[in-house]
């Protein structure tokens, strides 16, 4: 089902009430990462540029039971957004309300006001339906753009359209959703995907959804010793869910029925003594086959790696998500960097799925040479999931 866009909709003297994403990293009131913001910027120029009054609302963190933190407080955000996009943000104090209601009113075509963290308020998250309907009250049209929240009914993200005539998405989450959905549903072929990260149990419903597009499905990271385990072999100490060894053996069943090609590592890296906090690793070697008794796996071994880029070289769309090894840690950090760069040097769709796999991909310099990013962590693994999205659901379709 499409849905309607902000180039659907006419804005032109128009309160245009934005959802956008604006929960970044914020330390000691500096923002470590700006891609949010700057993820944002191509909606808002194009609002702001067709004379809408551009009413900002985004949440930061989580204020417990919704209290008026200020460790919490978006005002630092204002003044970087102002900077990005090079003309003035103004400040309201609260989302709703005297104070909400005030600054809007003060606004002329073309203005950006940013209102303070929606989340100051428990009834967002409850999705309040009278909250929804004051935030509601500020705007003539809803624009949603926050993609890495579109998985969460809450007022700002569903409640909202409820009170409001015409309820569209803008730049960003159009993006995610053609390259999230269309391409991998409808992909250049062969498709194929990369998934790692700590457990089988979170991955599960994305794997078996796409074992029904992909062509190969190379595992790494802790999740491919559930994998081995259900292969009958041994991980040693490694991080594995021996309570899900029957999930992991029915999608090896489904991969080989579908004649989908599923990889698991040929060779790990395995440690004896790991300090994830420290940072340290002990003893380290590689071994291929079983992880003695003592030792665990911290990353995919230089066969691997190997075996990884080749399938990953031959490809023409590549979706990839979760790291391959403990990557946080320098010397268990190479399985996912190789592959990090593999994706971005192949000649092809490349989608990065969100989180610690994004981080990775910037981190090796090379995000500039894949396709698309995905802005959203558990809200890409959601809709690859096939889930509908409560705040994409809610707009109005074509
Ligand atoms: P996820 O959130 O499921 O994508 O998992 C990401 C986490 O998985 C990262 O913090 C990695 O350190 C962790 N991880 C990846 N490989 C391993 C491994 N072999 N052993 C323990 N943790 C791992």
């Amino acid at each position: 089902m499409a849905i309607k866009t902000i180039d659907d909709i006419s804005v032109s003297g128009k309160k245009v009430l934005v959802r956008v994403d604006f929960n970044v990293p914020i330390k000691g009131g500096k923002i470590s990462d700006d891609s949010r913001i700057v993820a944002a910027l191509p909606t808002l120029r194009k609002l702001t540029g067709d004379g809408g009054r551009v009413i900002l609302m985004s949440h930061l963190g989580r204020p417990k039971g919704g209290e008026r933190n200020p460790e919490f407080s978006l005002a630092p955000v204002g003044e970087a957004l102002a900077k990005l996009i090079g003309k003035p943000v103004g400040f309201a104090k609260d989302c709703i309300g005297p104070d909400a209601e005030a600054a809007v009113a003060a606004m002329k075509d073309g203005d950006i006001l940013l209102l303070e963290n929606v989340r100051y308020y428990k009834e967002e998250t409850d999705n309040d339906a009278a909250f929804a309907q004051k935030l509601a009250k500020l705007g003539d049209v809803y624009v949603n753009d926050a993609f890495g929240t579109a998985h969460r009914a809450h007022a700002s993200t569903e409640g909202v359209t409820r009170f409001l005539p015409t309820n569209v998405c803008g730049y960003l989450i159009e993006k995610e959703l053609a390259y999230l959905g269309d391409k991998t549903a409808n992909p250049d072929r062969p498709f194929v995907v990369i998934l790692g990260g700590a457990k089988v149990s979170d991955k599960i419903t994305v794997i078996d959804a796409l074992l029904e597009k992909a062509d190969a499905i190379l595992i790494g990271g802790a999740m491919a010793y559930t994998f081995r385990l259900a292969q009958g072999g041994k991980v040693g100490n490694s991080l594995a869910e021996p309570d899900k060894v029957d999930v992991a053996r029915s999608a090896l069943e489904k991969a080989a029925a579908k004649g989908v090609k599923f990889l698991l590592p040929v060779d790990n890296m395995i440690c004896d003594a790991l300090d994830f906090g420290g940072g340290t690793l002990g003893n380290t070697r590689f071994v291929s086959g079983d992880i003695p008794d003592g030792w665990e796996g911290v990353d995919i071994g230089p066969e691997t790696i190997e075996l990884y880029r080749k399938e990953v070289a031959g490809a023409k769309t590549v979706l990839w998500n979760g790291p391959m090894g403990i990557f946080e840690i320098k010397e268990s950090s190479k399985g996912t960097f190789a592959v990090a760069e593999a994706v971005a040097n192949a000649d092809c769709t490349s989608i990065i799925g969100g989180g610690d796999s994004v981080k990775a991909i910037k981190k090796s310099g090379h995000g500039d040479k894949v396709s698309f990013m995905s802005t959203g962590g558990g809200a890409s693994l959601e809709f690859l999931e096939g889930k509908a999205l409560p705040g994409v659901v809610a707009l109005d379709s074509k």
